[in-house]
């Protein structure tokens, strides 16, 4: 199968890197939009821009049949300063693809030309470029904007490179693959004063550290042990001086889950135990807590036909054997569609410090599995749409 699109790499590995080079972040990726929707204007196909701000949706037919399917690439770069001395590196200083986005445009924009050239499918494939993965739900807006009432789309598939994965393979799983993301905010409130008199106000400071050493308890002591679940309090900031009790600290961390009862409970405890601290030191304890990503969850037959896809890729493809603690909002997609999501091994095999994780400054996507991603999306296609 790789072999059918050879003739496609040297440009694609070109777009590719002069994607890597000139990365944008969150909702302004105009330069990548751009690039996007004039090369599928140059295939023939119907091009929609600006669903989503930036988001561009290309639409190609062939045969007769009603049925449709949606492939879905990110586009953008993470606020990160690139560690490298590539030729491509950068060009942007603290913008840097670093979760791959260029790899998933090229291999979608490489799809698109196969599947345009053979059409070796029955029914319509909508071609879903989408703003804003990294943190600011470019997917939940293209949704709300009408994506799949303009575009309707029988299931939708995405796909994430994977370095923990060696290049060659992939997996996925029905139900959860990726957890839910949520956030919470906290502000500890005393009346600050001398720190030589701390009978006189109450000690932020302290109700806060208390507060950091129940919240990790929700994990081990509400959630039932069959559960997955991790809270993380990732940021504590208060005070000045040695000599002064500050009037506020601020706590902020996050919170992965795969199942909503989980995350109300762990809502409930957090709140809970906020206003037991609360009470207990005299502070006054704000909670915010803010759901900013459901869990990413495939449906049995798509996440099937997603491994078949892949072994006609020429992919070793196998069933995940759990879910990640990371995110993805293609989770909106998701919950208003059937569909998978894959993961692409990108990685040097077993030597894993040869590959740097997603979201590291050194961090760059393998051009070699660009085949295999280019052709799994073909095959995803040609079998969701098997004449
Ligand atoms: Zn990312
Ligand atoms: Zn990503």
């Amino acid at each position: 199968m790789t072999g059918e699109i050879a003739d496609l790499l040297p440009e694609l590995v070109a777009l590719r890197r002069d994607l890597h080079a000139h990365p944008e972040l969150a909702f302004k990726e105009h330069r990548t939009a751009g690039i996007v929707a004039s090369a599928l204007r140059e295939l023939g196909l119907e091009v929609h821009e600006g669903l989503g701000g930036t988001g561009v949706v290309g639409v190609l037919r062939a045969g007769t049949a009603g049925r449709s399917v949606g492939l879905r690439a990110d586009m953008d770069a993470l606020p990160i300063l690139e560690q490298g001395q590539k030729p491509y590196v950068s060009r942007f200083p603290g913008v840097h693809h670093g979760c791959g986005h260029d790899g998933h445009t090229a291999m979608l924009l490489g799809a698109a030309r196969q599947l345009a050239r053979t059409r070796r499918f029955n029914g319509t494939v909508n071609f879903i470029f989408q703003p804003a993965e990294e943190g600011r739900g470019g997917a939940r807006v293209m949704v709300q904007e009408g994506l799949f009432k303009r575009f309707p789309c029988d299931a939708v598939y995405a796909l994430h490179n994977w370095p923990e994965l060696p290049a060659g393979t992939a997996q996925t799983r029905p139900g959860a693959i990726m957890a839910a993301a949520d956030r919470f905010d906290i502000v500890v409130r005393g009346r600050g004063g001398h720190a030589a008199q701390p009978h006189r106000t109450p000690d932020a400071v302290l109700a806060a550290s208390e507060l950091v050493s129940q919240l990790h308890t929700i994990t081990s002591r509400r959630i039932p042990p069959t559960e997955n679940a991790v809270l993380s309090v990732t940021r504590i900031s208060g005070g000045q001086s040695h000599n002064v009790l500050p009037s506020a600290v601020e706590l902020t961390g996050t919170v992965r889950s795969f199942d909503a009862d989980v995350q109300d409970t762990i809502e409930a405890a957090i709140r809970q135990i906020a206003q037991g601290v609360a009470q207990a030191t005299g502070t006054a304890i704000e909670v915010e807590y803010v759901r900013y990503y459901p869990a990413t969850v495939n449906t049995p037959q798509e996440a099937a036909l997603a491994l078949r896809a892949a072994e006609a890729a020429g992919l070793k493809a196998s069933m995940a054997p759990s879910a990640a603690f990371t995110s993805e909002d293609f989770a909106f997609m998701l919950q208003a569609r059937p569909g998978a999501y894959l993961w692409l091994g990108q990685g040097a095999g077993s030597r894993r410090e040869d590959s740097p994780s997603l979201h590291h400054p050194s961090y760059d996507f393998n051009d070699e599995v660009l085949p295999l991603g280019i052709s799994w999306f073909v095959q995803v296609a040609s079998l969701a749409l098997a004449s």
